[in-house]
């Protein structure tokens, strides 16, 4: 419970408990089963004639809506809002959970046998995701040695920088991780980190015609050797330039031309 929770609920008893001297026993009624059920001390109850009885969940969204439209008077944020009680429950997981409590305890205290029936009670807030990982990120730095998070050298700095001036290639950018060296000998039509630019499209087609043509050389002169070399080429080339079409074709914005080489 939040500290002004604790306050309004404490209110609530110390009423009871100066009238009667603790909370009385209440009945409530059940809509759905239409039976009257146990007496229990709660909270919100009023005296019907001789007896006691539960606020129902009507009244409930009633007054709430009615305090809605009463601070909508100076808070206009609250103008048109409807609650019902069952929002407090949404409230209240969201709250627990953006609070840092692991989602599955949660589930426990709502009372859910599935942690997705929590998830759907959850609101996420993109503020709240990047305040989570980046208090995720701190814990995790907190465990590192510290001469981890120094500031870099100018050349440090400078090999990075270069990295990613390395990693533009003809026909797009290369998608290998920092700090390593090409592992496929610079032959990029045929490897899985190039991503191909739209702009290149044109010079795929070039490069296909021109290995078609290779092709049909190496098949007159018997060079089954390099026909299976130059097969493999234009698998990969087609099949890179049907994926490329196909995310053109899914929205992906275009991007520029690959720089041309001087
Ligand atoms: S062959 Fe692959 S790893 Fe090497 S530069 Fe080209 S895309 Fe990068």
């Amino acid at each position: 419970m939040s500290a002004e929770l604790f306050h309004a609920v404490a209110q609530v008893i110390k009423r009871h408990r100066s009238q009667h001297g603790t909370v009385p026993l209440a009945h409530s009624y059940d809509p759905h089963e239409r039976i009257w059920k146990i007496s229990l001390p709660f909270l919100f109850q009023r005296r019907n004639g001789l007896t006691r009885s539960a606020i129902n969940p009507a009244t409930v969204r009633r007054r709430l809506n009615e305090r809605c439209e009463a601070l909508a008077v100076t808070h206009p944020e609250f103008e048109g809002v409807r609650f019902a009680p069952h929002d407090f429950r949404r409230l209240f997981a969201t709250d627990l959970v953006n609070s840092g409590l692991p989602i599955h305890i949660g589930a426990a205290l709502l009372g859910h046998l599935s942690i997705e029936t929590t998830r759907g009670y959850v609101a996420v807030f993109d503020d709240d995701i990047v305040r989570h990982y980046q208090e995720f990120l701190d814990r995790r730095r907190d465990q590192r040695p510290t001469e981890e998070y120094r500031d870099p050298t100018s050349t440090e700095w400078s090999e990075f920088e270069e990295h990613f001036d390395k990693r533009e290639v003809e026909l797009g950018s290369c998608g290998r991780p920092y700090a390593t060296p090409c592992a496929h000998e610079h032959a990029c039509i045929r490897c899985p980190m190039l991503t191909l630019k739209p702009g290149m499209l044109p010079r795929l087609d070039e490069i296909e015609e021109d290995l078609v043509q290779r092709r049909q050389q190496a098949n007159a002169q018997g060079w089954h050797g390099e026909i299976e070399g130059i097969d493999l080429t234009l698998t990969f080339l087609r099949s890179n330039r049907g994926q490329t079409q196909r995310a053109i074709s899914l929205g992906m914005p275009s991007t520029a031309p690959a720089r041309q080489k001087a």
